[in-house]
């Protein structure tokens, strides 16, 4: 295809806005699908992606329209996943920006369109749910130039839902949206927008070519990863796959070169020919790193081989989390895993929870630490990562710990900054900036990671009842006062619950812990006492009192079937308790208590 008849562009919105709805929508009027196969949303192909209405992969659509050849690439649509999001961005010349008509512009957005504006991008504003009793088209418009500072006087207005402006949007693409530059005469230069694993083709790299061509047969290098292979497909999706012999300058599509692991492809990497290879890489490449660290152990001792096997499988998809096998006193043999934040945590456990039918139970996340050591007779000063608690140096050891922070952007309406400021407060944060646009509080603060990989999200949410919105990026370490933390029950200190925390903090932390454990551990035949400790100290205490009476007893005399029940829904309990020191706790409480009240 001529470089003048091509369109490149990404969407950007906050979620729930109407992205994935309106990308199904102009994959519709240009025929890629018909109304019957539009019926499920092409654009967000996992189920938690349905549940929670978040795009998690990007994926890429190739349209027609009107002689042009129009390239959709989707982004991900969460904080955790701003990396990839900066290169689906790097790869197109422009960007539709979706604002809902009764929401009006958020943070996620802003993030988003800065990033845009960053990559030189024409932005096109699309105000969706104009259909919407409660679309106030002019007052988002007003918003858009405002907080954004965009030109909305030729926002399009339109209702992905009810299929109006499609056309309009379509044309602007054409008409507003540079087409791509690039020699396709220079070497090879391709970057890695996106990978995944398909079982039938293996691993398939989604590209932007930025110059010369690359080609089926190809012996192909991949710059930052160091490997060569040979392009045996190369591609692009209509949403289904059509086979093309070769991507030039300017172009999208994707290839597949017999890769069996995705650890080799990385997001932002610079393919070039391995003959005629680039005198450098495109910039812009960073090697992604785990933030949060976990533990996840099968409730079941006997499913660790099922474990390995589905963290494997999983791993083969997702090139960004990360595990070791780990070994717990208590929870036995599981593994430490690292994502790319909470989010992208639970989407990992929910997996494997609800696809590979695992019972696991989860230690508290923590972020990663660096550790200062002292220098000592055996050994020089020097400084170690630590992501597991368990793994905490002697604190005599330690001449000083430091935590990660980052600046969060808040946007919040008015009537819930007092509550938000307090949450931020609490969380050791502190204030960088306050200022209102448009009726909004917009606020900046710098708050350390590990009081945010919590719940500050939900918490945020709750308080606000929806309405405030949060994004983050890291700024870098800093000293903190940080202390380990253990929880004892009955006496034995139960390792999945240790978590490093802030000294000030951790009276409070530790009480709270205790008293939801205390709710959320039956009671035994004898007294149990919960505790938290930092070091030999106590600082928080509660005990579960005594079973009075033998609960069996109810049964007694009761008829044979009723009997049979209880005892089998007691063996069905047992499979979901761990024991400490005698003491039997449900799984569910180990997640519970890790919630901060
Ligand atoms: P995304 O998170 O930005 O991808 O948003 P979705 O496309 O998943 O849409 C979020 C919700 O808004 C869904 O329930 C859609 O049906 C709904 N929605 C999307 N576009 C429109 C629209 O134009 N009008 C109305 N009324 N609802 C819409
Ligand atoms: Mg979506």
């Amino acid at each position: 295809t001529p470089l003048d008849k091509i369109r490149n562009f990404s969407i950007i919105a906050h979620i729930d806005h109407g992205k994935s709805t309106l990308a199904d929508r102009l994959i519709q009027r240009t025929g890629g699908l018909t109304e019957r196969e539009m019926s499920a949303q092409v654009l967000d192909n996992m189920d938690i992606e349905k549940e929670r209405g978040i795009t998690i992969k990007a994926q890429t659509v190739r349209l027609d329209w009107k002689g042009y050849v129009l390239n959709l690439m989707d982004t991900p649509g969460h904080v955790d996943f701003a990396y990839e999001v900066s290169r689906s961005l790097a790869a197109c010349e422009g960007a539709l920006l979706v604002v809902d008509a009764a929401q009006g512009v958020e943070a996620q957005t802003l993030a988003n369109v800065y990033q845009s504006i960053e990559h030189d991008h024409e932005i096109v504003p699309v105000i969706n749910k104009i259909d919407l009793p409660a679309a106030e088209p002019e007052k988002v418009r007003a918003e858009i130039e405002d907080i954004i500072g965009l030109d909305a006087s030729n926002a399009i207005l339109a209702s992905a839902k009810s299929g109006i402006g499609i056309d309009e949007i379509l044309d602007a693409i054409v008409e507003r949206i540079p087409a791509p530059k690039g020699d396709a005469s220079a070497p090879l230069k391709a970057m890695l927008v996106d990978s995944w694993y398909d079982p039938y083709l293996g691993v398939v790299i989604l590209v932007r070519v930025m110059a010369g061509v690359l080609k089926k047969g190809q012996e192909i290098a991949f710059m930052a990863g160091g490997t060569r292979h040979l392009v045996d497909r190369v591609g692009c999706f209509r949403p289904k796959i059509e086979q093309l012999t070769e991507l030039g300058a300017g172009e999208i599509g994707f290839i597949t070169a017999q890769i069996k692991e995705i650890t080799e492809t990385r997001v932002g990497d610079t393919i070039t020919d391995a003959k005629k290879p680039a005198a450098e890489p495109l910039p812009g490449f960073k090697e992604v790193q785990p933030v949060v660290f976990c533990g996840l152990f099968p409730t079941d001792a006997n499913d660790f081989e099922k474990l390995r096997e589905s963290i494997s499988k999983l791993r083969l998809n997702d090139a960004s989390f990360s595990f070791e096998m780990e070994t717990s006193a208590a929870l036995g043999f599981g593994f430490r895993c690292g994502f790319l934040g909470l989010l992208h945590l639970e989407i990992i456990q929910e997996r494997l929870t609800r696809e590979y039918d695992l019972d696991l139970i989860t230690t508290a996340p923590s972020v990663v630490y660096h550790i200062h050591l002292a220098h000592t007779k055996n050994e020089d000063a020097r400084v170690i990562d630590l992501h597991n608690p368990a793994d905490m140096p002697d604190p005599t050891r330690i001449e000083s710990i430091e935590e990660p922070w980052i600046e969060a952007t808040i946007y919040v309406p008015d009537e819930y900054l007092g509550s938000i400021l307090k949450l931020c407060q609490d969380r050791r944060g502190i204030q960088k900036d306050l200022t209102y646009v448009g009726g909004r509080a917009q606020l900046k603060y710098e708050l350390p990671l590990n009081e945010v990989v919590f719940d500050f999200y939900d918490r945020l949410k709750s308080i606000s009842r929806g309405y405030a919105s949060f994004d983050y990026h890291q700024i870098g370490y800093r000293e903190g006062d940080l202390v380990k933390m253990s929880i004892l029950v009955n006496d034995e200190a139960v390792d999945a619950l240790s978590m490093i925390v802030h000294r000030a903090g951790a009276e409070t932390r530790g009480r709270g812990m205790c008293e939801r454990l205390k709710d959320l551990i039956p009671r035994h035949m004898f007294k149990i006492p919960i505790q938290a400790a930092i070091g030999g100290k106590v600082i928080a205490r509660e005990t579960i009192a005594a079973l009075r009476k033998d609960v069996t007893a109810k049964c007694y005399g009761g008829d044979a079937s009723r009997k049979r029940k209880l005892l089998d829904k007691q063996k069905e309990g047992k499979k979901r308790m761990r024991e400490y020191g005698n003491v039997s706790i449900p799984q569910e409480a180990f997640i519970a208590a890790l919630r901060m009240g």
